[in-house]
This record gives C-alpha cells, structure tokens and sequence, in this order.
C-alpha cells in the first residue's frame, strides 16, 4: 500500500479550507467537505437533498454525487403513475391503500411503515404540484387517477405516461434553485468511509478526469437505485447496477429480502422495454395464443389487474403450457397485450409515450395491433436494510428509494408505490439528515481506509492486469440470473447459478484494457461487475434458503406460502466467506397473514 506521507497536512488542509489536496505520486486524493452528502439523483436524491436545503434554511452545504448526469438517473423512465390517496370523498381511504399495499407484498410488508408512507403521500403530489408538476386533469380540472394492478380504487396519480420524466425535471428544477446543493455529475461512488461506527464520507471517482476524492459529510444518504441490470432482460437502463447497495454491503450494514425481484407482465420481446400497467389500467387485455384473455382463470375477479406477481406467472403457465407465441429471432416466447379496445383517442392523449416506444422498437402501432410481452426484470424490493426513518446501521448515514429496504414492498411491490416511497422517504431521510449535520462536528478520517480504497482501483484495477474480461462475467452473471432466479425458481437451479458465482467471484476480471484515466468506462464497468457479483451472490444464497413460495419469489419445490416459518424478513452480512444470513420479524399492526385472491 501506497504511504500516506503526511497525514496531518491534509488534516491541516481540511480546516483551513472547505477543500483540500492530498498529493501521492502517481494520484491525488481530493477532499471535498460539506454537511451533507447524497449519493444518487433520482427521485430519491433529488426530493432528499430538497428537503435537507429546506430544513436547514440552506445553511447546510449539500453535495449530490451522481455516475451519470443527474436527469438521466434511473427514475426519469418511470412511465405510470404515482400512488396516493387524493379523493376519500370519492370512495377512496387511506384504509385501503394500506391494505392493497399490505396484501399485495404477501403480508411481509412492515405495517407501521406502510402507514406513514400511505399517510404522508397525499402532501406530496399537492408539494410536486406546487413545484410545477403537470399532473394530467380530469374533466373537471381535478388531478387525474387511473387504475394500477393490485389496486380497489383508481389510485395512480400520473402525468401522461412519463411520470418520472416530469417528476425528475420538476424536482431538478427545484433542487437548482437552493445554491446550498451542488451537483457531482458523473462520479462514481466507491466506498462509504466510517469511524467507529459513525458516517464519515464517501470516495468517489471523478469518471470525466480519472481524479479521485474523498467527499467529507457529517451526513450521508444513499439513493442508488435498484439493481435490475443483475438480469439482461430488464426494463432498468444499463446504469441500474447495485453499486450503492454493495457499498453499504462492504461497509456492513445487512442487506434485506433481497431473494425478492419483481417481474413486471409486460415487458416488449425482444427489447424488454416496459410497456406500463397503466396500459392494462386503461383497459388494456392479455391475450394467449389462442385468443383467450387467460386471466379469468388465473384471477377472476382482478383479471390483467391483479399483482405483478400473479399476472407474471400465469403468463409463463401460459407459456409452458403451449399457449404462447414465438419471437424466432430472440427464441423468446411471449402473449399479446392487445390495447386496440383503449380507442385511438385516449391512447393518444394518455400512452403517447409506449405508441412511440412500440412503434420505434418494434413497428407496431398499438392503436391497431397487439404487442409482444413476456415477464421482465423490473424492482427490487429487497435493498440496504433501513428502519422506518431510513436510517441505516452507521450513525449518520440513511438510505432511500429503490435502494433501500424500509420495508413497505414485502415480497411484492404494487406498482405506483416506488415513485412514491422515493419522495417520502427521500423527504424524511433528507430532514433528518439535515438535523443530524446541523448538530454534529464532523469526524475524524480514517486515512488508512481512504488510501486503501484508491489503491484498490488505481494500483489494483486501472494498471492491474489479468486474464479474464470482465464483460464475459457481467454477460454469464445475468444468464444465470436469466435462467435460474426468474419468475419460477427451483432449489436445484438456484444452486447451480449460486456455485457459478461462486467460481466468477474466483476470476482474474479485476482489471482495465483501457488505461487511460479520462471517461474510463472501462474502470467503472469493472468496479460495477465486483458489485454485481457479490449483490447476485446475495439475491441467490437468499432465495436458496427461503423455503416457501411468497409474493415474487416462486419456488416450484416449495409451491406454499409458509408463515410459520418464513414470515420475516432475510438480512445478509458480508463476510470473507460470502454472506450470512440472519431475519428479524416483519411488523404486523392490523392485518393478520390471509390467503390473497384476486
Ligand atoms: C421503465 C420503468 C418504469 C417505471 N415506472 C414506474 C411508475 O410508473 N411508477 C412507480 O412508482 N415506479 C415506477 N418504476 C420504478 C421507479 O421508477 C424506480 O423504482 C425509482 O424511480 C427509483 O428511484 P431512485 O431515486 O431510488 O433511483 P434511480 O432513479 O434509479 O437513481 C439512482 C441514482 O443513483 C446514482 N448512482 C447509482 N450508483 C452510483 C454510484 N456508484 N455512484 C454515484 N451515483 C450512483 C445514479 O446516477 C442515479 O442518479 C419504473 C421503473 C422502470 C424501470
């Protein structure tokens, strides 16, 4: 390991000014210091950092550290809607969002959380209304709401289909208005730095120059995002890495239930480019081979509008039963989601945006002609292990979103509930963060561990070299995560896909071909790849162990949900050996585990 040569200049450094240098031979360890650091700009990021700006009165400075630009984050593909209760005097109540939510995350969902979220969302469509948010109208000039799956009432707040698209521009546009929030565009976050226990900072690779720094905070929140790009077929870009969640990992803060993934029913073939729920809320129907609208048999009552989870698996029954079709280029199989009966005009005015997507990926004009769908990797509902105030296991550090695991998903998140746990939880996480930083010095470095970290990736990955590519291993990780921890799983499977890991984890991948240090995609590709793999290996000893069928997670082996052993929730600790598991008890206020129906 590289010497620290003089510890107490930088030390010197970072009293005297807001930013220091720490000078080595061959790099330079930059310390960036602020009150509050946010790693993430999604939905998550963004509605946090907004809060810590307003709870401190901008007396707070707040670094946003992003690996892509922030309005390119994750969240701006969001298509649907964004759950609330708006119109009690209409039938709706906080009862029975509650209730949906409960159910619909097969009972492992903490009721006290789904409380408070249910409670809190209704303020947040009026705040992103205020912000400038273009909700879509009804007729009478009211916010409009339309039908998502596991729903009783029309709950889904939405803005055309590109509700994330609008919520992310209205939530930048309000973050720069607060000069207290700066934005590190394109910086990869590397590792969480912790003394004895309390949050320190976050290293950070600046991708456009190859420069590395220490971002110094007394606060932290982690907002990464979910880890969908573990899969190939995924309706997630391909930044969707679980680098946040590996980060909290290594830094040894549990993740939870992470053995549960949500396929989302409609995923375009061969793309995997998501056709939103809300095509089915609008009245769109699943239709097999054989013109059947097949879900009557699966949900009589809910139809294309139950849970993801039950939609997903009658349509691989359908699938392995024969009754699908056929994509002979990809070889994969898929039904129809036919939304010819929405009607041209409400298809214009209200999925405008999955016209143009089926039209441009796959020539088809929905209005006339159905479209190929088969299940597709699509959330997490798993993440870094939080509790209901997103706080993690390290004093000062939180964690929001899709990254975090509160948990108001269970094993089955309904759709609409993401954006929506983002901007609550990004609301708490950023006001408590903001207390906490205006009550506390800052601490002490551990230099060792930040030395260590930028050794790691410049002497061990950026001039290390080895014998095997790294994008081979991210390619046959999410084949066999494809093939062994999709919509049903089998012990066997997921075994064999857990010792494949195993053997990856062993290869020499750790290296660059691209040696250069400005926009090494290549060095950040890598450093993605070590965070799959150990976040994969997670997902599958997980799912291995959980000997039941709950909400997305389908074991063929063990077809029952099993409350009397398994209702509680999975926590994974890193050890040398690969993780080991350990589970709490899920939080049941007011709904007793029932046998769900749709
Ligand atoms: C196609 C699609 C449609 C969806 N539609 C809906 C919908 O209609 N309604 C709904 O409720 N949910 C929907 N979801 C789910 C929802 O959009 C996401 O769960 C949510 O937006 C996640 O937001 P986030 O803020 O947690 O993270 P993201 O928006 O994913 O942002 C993650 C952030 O973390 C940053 N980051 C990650 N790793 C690093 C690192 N190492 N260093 C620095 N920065 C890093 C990224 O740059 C990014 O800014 C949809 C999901 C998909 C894929």
């Amino acid at each position: 390991m590289k010497q620290v040569k003089n510890v107490s200049e930088v030390f010197h450094w970072e009293s005297q000014r807001q930013k220091g240098c720490y000078f080595e031979a061959r790099s330079v360890v930059e310390v960036i210091k602020s009150d509050v650091v946010i790693v993430g700009s999604g939905i998550a990021g963004l509605r946090a950092a907004i809060e810590a700006a307003r709870a401190s009165n901008s007396r707070l400075e707040i670094s946003i550290v992003t690996k892509v630009q922030a309005m390119r984050s994750h969240s701006v593909s969001a298509e649907g809607g964004t759950a609330a209760v708006l119109y009690p005097e209409l039938g709706d109540s906080f009862e029975s969002h509650i209730f949906d939510t409960v159910k619909g995350s097969d009972y492992l969902a903490d009721q006290d959380a789904v409380e408070r979220f249910v409670l809190a969302m209704p303020s947040e469509i009026y705040q992103l209304e205020h912000w400038g948010m273009p909700w879509s109208r009804r007729e009478d000039g009211r916010i409009a709401q339309r039908w998502f799956g596991g729903y009783s009432y029309p709950r889904a707040t939405f803005a055309e289909d590109k509700v994330g698209f609008f919520e992310m521009q209205t939530l930048y546009d309000t973050a720069t208005k607060y000069d207290s929030i700066k934005f590190y565009q394109e910086w990869f976050a590397t590792s969480i730095v912790k003394y004895q226990n309390k949050f320190v900072g976050v290293t950070a690779l600046d991708i456009k120059k190859g420069d590395f720094a220490f971002f110094k905070a007394k606060a932290g929140i982690i907002a990464t995002g979910g880890s969908g790009r573990l899969y190939s077929f995924a309706t997630y870009g391909y930044s969707a890495t679980p680098d946040g969640m590996h980060m909290a990992y290594k830094a040894g803060i549990p993740l939870k239930d992470m053995e549960f993934i949500q396929f989302h029913p409609s995923g375009m073939v061969p793309s995997g480019i998501l056709i939103t729920e809300a095509a089915r809320g609008e009245g769109g129907i699943l239709l097999n081979k054989e013109g059947e609208r097949f879900m009557k048999r699966y949900a009589p009552e809910k139809l294309e509008l139950a849970s993801r989870d039950v939609v997903s698996r009658a349509i691989i029954t359908e699938i392995e039963q024969g009754r699908g079709f056929k994509d002979e280029a990809s070889g994969l199989e898929y039904v129809h989601l036919d939304l010819t009966g929405i009607g041209e005009k409400k298809i214009k005015e209200r999925l405008n945006g999955i016209r143009e997507i089926a039209l441009k990926f796959r020539g088809i004009d929905i209005i006339s002609e159905p479209v190929p769908v088969r299940p597709v990797c699509h959330y997490v509902m798993g993440g870094i292990d939080v509790n209901i105030d997103g706080a993690t296991s390290i004093a000062g550090l939180w964690a929001a979103g899709e990254a975090a695991c509160v948990s108001i998903n269970g094993a089955n998140r309904l759709g609409a509930n993401s954006t929506a746990e983002c901007l609550v939880w990004g609301k708490i996480t950023g006001e408590l963060a903001a207390r906490y930083a205006t009550e506390k010095q800052h601490e002490q470095t551990p230099w060792e561990d930040v030395m260590m970290e930028e050794k790691r990736i410049f002497d061990g990955i950026l001039h290390g070299s080895g014998s095997v590519n790294p994008y081979e291993i991210r390619d046959n990780l999410q084949r066999e995560m494809d093939a062994n921890a999709y919509v049903f799983r089998t012990g066997d499977g997921l075994l064999h896909a857990l010792k494949r890991i195993r053997e990856m984890k062993k290869q020499d991948f750790r290296h660059c071909e691209d040696k250069s240090r400005r926009y090494n995609t290549n060095l950040k590709d890598v450093l993605e790849v070590e965070g799959m793999l150990e976040v994969a290996e997670v997902v599958l000893l997980s799912a291995l162990t959980r000997t039941e069928s709950r909400g997305a997670h389908a074991r063929r082996d063990y077809p029952n949900r099993d409350d009397k052993n398994w209702l509680k929730h999975t926590l994974a600790f890193r050890t040398e050996e690969g993780p080991k598991l350990d589970y709490k008890p899920v939080v049941i206020t007011k709904y007793q585990p029932a046998e769900r129906h749709y």
